[in-house]
């Protein structure tokens, strides 16, 4: 049974709404507010997802991955070349636990992707478009700036990174296999942010510096694939090429850097310019 007090007995005053009105009002703002911090927090909730994965669940779920595209990679002289060139970029990271490995797909996009698990894919087509070894240094650079930053695992969603938490705090991987086949699919169409563009090709010309002492190169790819009548694919997920050659050169011009001499293209890698495909 509800007592009710007559209003002159509850205190309010004649300006403040009834209590009914005002609880309503708490609701709709709290209701509002909740809503304004799920959507403001949604990147702060992938961030935090992400710093959960530990490099060893990460690379049980490369595991599953890979395969799809070692169907199609090709282990020739060109895929050991590419090996080579980035195990001396590796030799410049900070953190040395892990080890990246290269997929070469003898397939005309014009492209290059980061897995989760170490493994870098790189296609014909990009390898098609490259002068020097110094502008490929550079590409590779800019998909070893994406594994530092940890922006392929964003990519996979914040489902999948849930998956990969639970994995990890539960050691439960049954549910690693559909990860996989969706984690695929959501790297297949990877757009990356343009920040995440800008920080991974600082990353990139940071290597270049650190492996040759200078930077020539650093922008040749992003000015070749940007030019008339050049093939999108890069694009579709590397947005922004001009004002990334713009961004190069101001840090450039602010670190100092030299620019000195290119060096050729190692000789298998070279010979795919000349070969058709
Ligand atoms: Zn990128």
């Amino acid at each position: 049974m509800s007592i009710q007090l007559p209003p002159e007995t509850t205190g309010y005053s004649d300006c403040s709404p009834p209590p009914q009105t005002r609880q309503m009002l708490l609701l709709l703002g709290f209701t509002i507010g909740l809503i304004a911090a799920l959507i403001t927090s949604v990147g702060l909730m992938t961030d935090l997802l992400v710093s959960f994965v530990p490099v060893s669940v990460e690379q049980q779920l490369g595991a599953l991955m890979a395969p799809a595209f070692e169907q199609m990679a090709e282990p020739a002289a060109v895929q050991d070349q590419l090996n080579q060139l980035l195990d001396r970029l590796e030799t410049h990271l900070p953190q040395q636990n892990r080890d990246y490995q290269l997929l070469y797909i003898p397939d005309n996009t014009v492209n290059a992707l980061a897995l989760p698990g170490d493994r870098i894919v790189i296609y014909q087509g990009l390898l098609a478009e490259v002068e020097s070894e110094n502008e490929l240094m550079m590409v590779l650079g800019h998909e070893l700036g994406h594994f530092a930053h940890r922006d392929h695992l964003r990519q996979l969603g914040r489902g999948i990174l849930t998956q990969l938490v639970l994995t990890s705090l539960f050691g439960d991987t049954s549910g690693l296999q559909q990860a996989a086949v969706s984690g695929t699919a959501a790297l297949t169409d990877a757009r990356y942010s343009q920040s995440q563009e800008y920080q991974a090709d600082e990353f990139g010309l940071a290597m270049l510096q650190k492996n040759y002492g200078q930077v020539a190169g650093a922008t040749d790819f992003f000015a070749r694939i940007s030019r008339p009548g050049a093939s999108l694919d890069f694009l579709a997920t590397h947005p922004g090429s001009t004002q990334r050659i713009e961004r190069l050169n101001q840090q450039i011009a602010a670190k100092k850097y030299n620019i000195g001499k290119k060096l050729p293209l190692p000789g298998a890698i070279r010979q795919l310019k000349t070969s058709s495909y």
